[in-house]
């Protein structure tokens, strides 16, 4: 099957670079794309910068008319209220946030995120129009006790049961040992786990939303390693952590159909 579904390489900031610095990092990666003549209709660039960065980055990108989408970390399930610390889809889509991410590990593990929670999380995000990238893998332990597969698909299950057939969503395949660890998984593994997810999609969903819907691969990618999962059919983009704090680096794996042969 020829696909349609246009890479999407996003970065996940975590807790770096604050609002200054986050205007110097789009300026440059902006140049950077520019310089080397990005083919934008062969991948899709993301930022999820901290939320105190969001309106300096909207500002900027919409002031210099940049091609560079963003998105928050995360967001509140509710829309509004006696919520302290959370933010609202509401804000994010006022900062004109494309998306948002939901579920990463992190925030599972650190903060105790349930699927029940972050089924609510992709639900107010579609609310305001937001995308939501949701995350999901195994732990190490997982992928000894029940394989690479289960546990996402089980979490993937769990978090969209009754979504829309209409929702605009990503999924990120993060094997939790893969992330931040240098050890990426095997492009077989990340494919295979990828294949699950687009093939429970058709299930849970229908085939249409699977054959459309986008799902990338994250865990400890750099430009050294993005051509072979791009490769892959059903791997359509990547989530980079720590190699999307370098320009450089950050641009040349968004330029990764340069790699890929
Ligand atoms: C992540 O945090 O989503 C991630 C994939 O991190 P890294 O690329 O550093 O492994």
């Amino acid at each position: 099957m020829v696909t349609t579904r246009l890479p999407l390489i996003a970065g996940n900031w975590k807790m770096n670079l604050d609002h200054l610095q986050a205007i110097a990092f789009v300026q440059k990666l902006s140049w950077t794309l520019d310089e080397a003549r990005h083919d934008r209709s062969a991948s899709e660039v993301a930022v999820f910068p901290p939320f105190t960065d969001l309106r300096s980055v909207q500002t900027l990108v919409d002031a210099e008319k940049f091609s560079i989408a963003y998105g928050a970390q995360d967001l509140s399930a509710h829309d509004a209220g006696a919520f302290t610390g959370e933010i609202s889809g509401a804000f994010l889509a006022s900062l004109g946030c494309t998306y948002v991410l939901v579920g990463h590990s992190e925030r599972r593990q650190y903060h105790g995120e349930t699927d029940e929670v972050l089924g609510a999380k992709v639900g107010a995000a579609l609310r305001y129009g937001i995308v939501p990238v949701l995350c999901v893998g195994e732990t190490a332990a997982d992928l000894e006790e029940f394989g690479a597969s289960a546990v996402p698909v089980a979490q993937l299950k769990a978090t969209l049961a009754g979504i829309s057939p209409d929702a605009d969503i990503v999924i990120a395949y993060e094997p939790v040992w893969a992330i931040g660890s240098g050890k990426a998984a095997t492009e077989e593994q990340a494919e295979q786990v990828c294949a699950a997810l687009r093939h429970t999609l058709s299930e849970i969903v229908d085939a249409d939303f699977a054959s459309r819907t986008r799902i990338l691969y994250g865990g400890s990618v750099k430009s050294g390693n993005i051509a072979s999962f791009m490769r892959q059919p059903n791997i359509d983009g990547a989530l980079v952590g720590g190699a999307s704090l370098e320009v450089a680096e950050f641009a040349s794996i968004v330029r990764f159909y340069k790699h890929v042969i």
